[in-house]
């Protein structure tokens, strides 16, 4: 069987003492497996490098930059391969892939512009004579640790800019979907990276346990579930490692009465369901204000799922796949039993999906739940499966009220024809990403994305302007070059 193995020094290395299944989820069947980074494996990739950075921080930013267009150029022409590996070992559909695809790449084109982004702050004649600076310095060596549910554009969020910026990098990538990731690295090569710039160690909580603990790494930047995001965060930071971890989410969207419900309809269908909701932007609470409006709503929504499809990645007719794990399966469907344990109303049942040819995989159908409560622990908890949550509200505020009562705080919508109304959500909502009719509100690459509450912890946000921030320190530099022949006096009070 295939071993997914490590890229350490510009080489990929299979050698491994303990070994895990990748499965393809929408057969259930192991296809390959992968390698777990012993602590020596983690220690040879961060050695590796440490040795590539003082080259690599010294290389000209226009020269660090051309690599990264020389990588765009590459994702682009490999999409097909890459795309194919995230369905085969995700179980998205090739049309989902190809969009996570996509907005991997947005950063890649972002981290292309670092030559702007570094110009740093400058200041002429502060004082007699003085000029001040400040520049913005490469940390060293980062890692970064990534989920399974986007394989390609979660890393491709880290290192093209932590890379950009002058650091080198190890990332340690989900073990469940590997291989997209390591064949991702790989093209840096081939587009002009020196070897040990970027490593891969694939493992699990001994490669992660390394990387936090290990004085070397100057950084770390991890997204996955809120629980070992909070575990990342105050390891990396107990050993002095700068570190932004984003967690998980319960994201709701209010459907107000005058909403255009049609439309309502269809972006909550795709924003709950596609990627079989697994997505950390995934809608999953629709919260309707007003009897009326929340029994035209689920109406609708009985009528618009009946279509839907779930089935294998390779065929793109397909609108969501398996999800990952048997295990997550049954997860997913003990939430289900929960919500109807607990007086919900399941209105649309996925629990037994037929997928003609697909016995044995990994499948929930879509699912609608009507009349959840906040006391419910399908609604408290994040359930990461293709699950919609519908509770009532009677008001604008206290449907607000339940959003930011809920622990998480990572995205939100409200579908609206009141201006107002959507005024006042996004300034008094409190949650980091936001969409006015917008479901998935995933910002652009020029911005940065992260949550709020206990969906980051951390100070700066994924990508974007806040990753130039995270991936570099700042250095204020303060010159005088006196003119010949002025000799300063002497002074024992503070310069000002
Ligand atoms: P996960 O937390 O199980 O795993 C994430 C990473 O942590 C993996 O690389 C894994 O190997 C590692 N890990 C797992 N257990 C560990 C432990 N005990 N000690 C050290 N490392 C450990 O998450 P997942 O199931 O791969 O991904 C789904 C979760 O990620 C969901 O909660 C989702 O909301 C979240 N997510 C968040 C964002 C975001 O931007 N906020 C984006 C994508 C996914």
């Amino acid at each position: 069987m295939t071993i997914v193995g490590h890229l350490i020094n510009g080489e990929i290395r299979t050698d491994a003492e303990r070994l895990q299944d990748v499965f393809n989820p929408a057969t259930g069947l192991a296809t390959k497996q992968v390698a777990l980074a012993t602590k020596a494996t983690v220690e040879e990739a961060i050695e590796a490098a440490q040795a590539a950075f003082p080259a690599w921080r010294n290389t000209p930013v226009g020269k660090r930059a051309a690599v990264m267009f020389r990588f765009k150029a590459l994702l682009e022409q490999h999409s097909d391969t890459i795309c194919k590996m995230i369905g085969e070992e995700h179980g998205k559909i090739g049309h989902d892939a190809a969009g996570e695809l996509q907005r991997g790449l947005e950063n890649v084109e972002y981290a292309c512009g670092v030559a702007e982004l570094l110009k740093g702050e400058h200041s002429r004649n502060v004082g007699p004579g003085i000029d001040s600076w400040s520049e913005f310095q490469p940390l060293g060596v980062v890692a970064g640790i990534t989920p399974f549910n986007f394989p390609a554009m979660v890393p491709l969020w880290m290192y093209p800019m932590a890379i950009a910026c002058g650091n080198t990098f190890v990332l340690k990538p989900s073990e469940r979907d590997p291989s997209s990731t390591l064949f991702i690295a790989q093209l840096l090569k081939e587009a002009g990276l020196p070897d040990g710039v970027m490593n891969v160690v694939n493992g699990d909580k001994v490669a992660v346990d390394t990387l936090l603990t290990d004085e070397r790494v100057k950084a770390v930047s991890f997204v996955g579930s809120t629980p070992i995001a909070e575990y990342i965060y105050s390891t990396a930071n107990a050993n002095g490692k700068r570190c932004q971890a984003l967690g998980g989410a319960k994201n709701h969207a209010i459907v107000m009465p005058d909403a255009d419900m049609d439309n309502a309809v269809n972006q909550l269908l795709g924003a709950a369901f596609g990627s079989s909701g697994e997505r950390c932007m995934a809608l999953s609470v629709a919260v309707a204000v007003g009897d009326e409006a929340a029994d035209a709503l689920v109406s609708k929504l009985k009528e618009a799922m009946k279509p839907l499809k779930v089935g294998a990645y390779s065929d793109s007719s397909n609108d969501f796949g398996p999800v990952i794990t048997r295990q997550h399966q049954e997860k997913v469907v003990g939430y289900i039993n929960s919500a109807e344990a607990d007086g919900a109303t399941i209105v649309v049942d996925g629990r037994n999906p037929q997928v003609a040819g697909y016995e044995d995989g990994f499948f929930v159908g879509a699912t609608l739940i009507d009349n959840v409560t906040t006391a419910m622990n399908s609604y408290q908890e994040e359930i990461f499966g293709p699950v919609l949550q519908v509770v009532r509200a009677s008001s604008m505020e206290e449907a607000m009220q339940m959003i930011n009562d809920h622990e998480y705080g990572n995205g939100t919508c409200i579908f609206t024809r009141d201006g107002e109304a959507a005024r006042y959500f996004s300034d008094h909502i409190e949650v980091g990403m936001v969409g006015i009719n917008v479901p998935l509100p995933v910002p652009v690459s020029y911005h940065s994305f992260g949550g709020w509450k206990r969906s980051l912890f951390g100070d700066l946000h994924a990508y974007g302007p806040d990753a130039v921030r995270f991936y570099t320190k700042r250095k204020t530099i303060t010159q005088r070059w006196p003119s010949s022949g002025v000799r300063e006096g002497v002074s024992f009070s503070f310069p000002s």
